[in-house]
């Protein structure tokens, strides 16, 4: 697929830092009126008024995609480009419309919930504008190497590639151990994996890189992961909320995420409002050949109410727990359900004198399976009475505790240290 570079540089040009809220509430209703009044899907109503929308979900925007997207493509064609090439790790084949290559990539989920994205080449052009202006270290027009781990490679990320950028892609399907040479060879001063990954890469010894820049990617970023790899490669970690749905946040040179108001209108579905905790309902203001408005997504942020000393206007969140999934379902001693935060059994084991190396909690109806690394009875019995002292804080009913070995969960899926298993 070929991405106009002109187009790239236009994008990085126009993309910039908003310090007056004001004028970016205009340039957001301009965006949004404009949006509206010209997109060409037949699945959303005619109406200048966001409210008149539906709020939909992956389901939903799934179930109508035939609709949705107006490069005339169908649900069932869009599958087997982008499931084949995701079997054969050949990611160049496209769909071609009478306007444009379009570029088809797959949201994470199991094989039932999966979501399809499309992506023209000017939307493309656009991406990579925003994404490298955002997220590449000053000075901006300097050679720089970019190492990007990804479970599947995109024509998205081939695009930002040029004479000032030598990007290589690296396939989560292989074990990083046979990735360490080429880095070796490469010596990338941008590293972009998702958090789980770039954890254990700080773990491996024969690794002689030196970045200039970490940013981690899709999945939960955790203090104790954020600092090990802090203190390997004695740089901070920057993070992109970057997934196929959209690059919906970034943090600052400051290291404070900030959602990308700029690009994506984003309300919020409050979860938790006492402690800020929301879902985003995002309006994407410049896809059309797949709009994208208000899709709720299934995640879980938290807000921050703060100004960052960055001066950008963008709303910052304090965090990324996680999914809607990993929220835990628990029963109030009167047998109400109760929502049991992903991060209160987060904080309580990693706030332990002694806290494992490593473990993963998953909940199963009134059992908690604990994997544990290392697997003894010192750290069983401190777990054991931390959660149940937990348990009793929240007045909940505890639930039944079960121990075992933590084994490495590979790469190419997505990690959750802590979830829920559905029956
Ligand atoms: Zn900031």
């Amino acid at each position: 697929m070929k991405i106009s570079k002109l187009k790239i540089l236009q994008s990085f040009l126009q993309t910039k830092h908003w310090t007056d809220i004001e004028k970016l509430r205009q340039f957001q209703q301009k965006k949004l009126r404009h949006l509206l009044s010209t997109h060409k899907d037949k699945f959303y109503p005619n109406s200048l008024n966001l409210e008149d929308y539906p709020i939909i979900d992956k389901a939903i925007f799934m179930a109508n995609f035939n609709q949705i997207n107006t490069v005339g493509i169908t649900n069932e064609e869009a599958f087997n480009i982008a499931i084949t090439a995701e079997k054969s790790r050949d990611f160049s084949p496209v769909f071609r419309s009478k306007q444009s290559d379009i570029a088809i990539g797959l949201s994470s989920g199991t094989s039932g919930n999966r979501g399809i994205f499309l992506v023209s080449q000017d939307e493309c052009a656009l991406w990579a504008g925003y994404i490298l202006k955002r997220m590449l270290p000053k000075p901006y027009f300097k050679h720089r190497k970019i190492a990007f781990f990804l479970r599947a490679d995109s024509h998205l990320y081939h695009s930002v590639n040029s004479r000032l950028i030598d990007f290589k892609f690296y396939d989560l399907f292989q074990p990083l151990i046979q990735h360490i040479e080429k880095l070796n060879q490469q010596q990338p001063d941008i590293l972009i994996m998702p958090a789980n990954a770039l954890k254990r890469l700080a773990q491996m010894e024969d690794l002689h890189i030196s970045p200039k820049k970490i940013i981690s990617v899709a999945e939960v970023l955790e203090d104790d992961a954020k600092e090990q790899i802090e203190k390997r490669f004695r740089q901070p970690v920057f993070q992109a909320y970057q997934c196929t749905e959209g690059f919906l946040a970034h943090s600052c040179e400051y290291g404070n995420l900030h959602l990308n108001e700029d690009a994506v209108y984003i309300e919020r579905d409050w979860i938790d409002k006492q402690n800020g905790r929301f879902s985003p309902i995002i309006t994407d203001f410049n896809r059309e050949s797949q709009p994208v408005i208000r899709y709720r997504l299934n995640d879980i942020l938290t807000a921050c109410d703060a100004p960052c000393p960055c001066g950008s206007v963008f709303a910052r969140i304090k965090k990324i727990e996680g999914r809607c999934d990993d929220i835990l379902i628990a029963q109030t001693k009167n047998g109400q359900l109760f929502d049991l935060y992903p991060d209160f059994i987060r904080n309580t084991i990693v706030g332990l004198k002694q806290p494992p190396q490593e473990y993963r909690v998953e909940q199963v109806s009134g059992s908690l399976k604990i994997y544990l690394k290392p697997m003894n009875n010192d750290l069983i019995n401190d777990i054991s009475l931390a959660l149940n002292q937990l348990f009793e804080k929240l007045k909940i009913k505890p639930f039944h505790l079960e121990f075992l070995e933590y084994t490495e969960p590979p790469l190419h899926q997505k990690f959750h240290r802590i979830c829920r298993l559905k029956k």
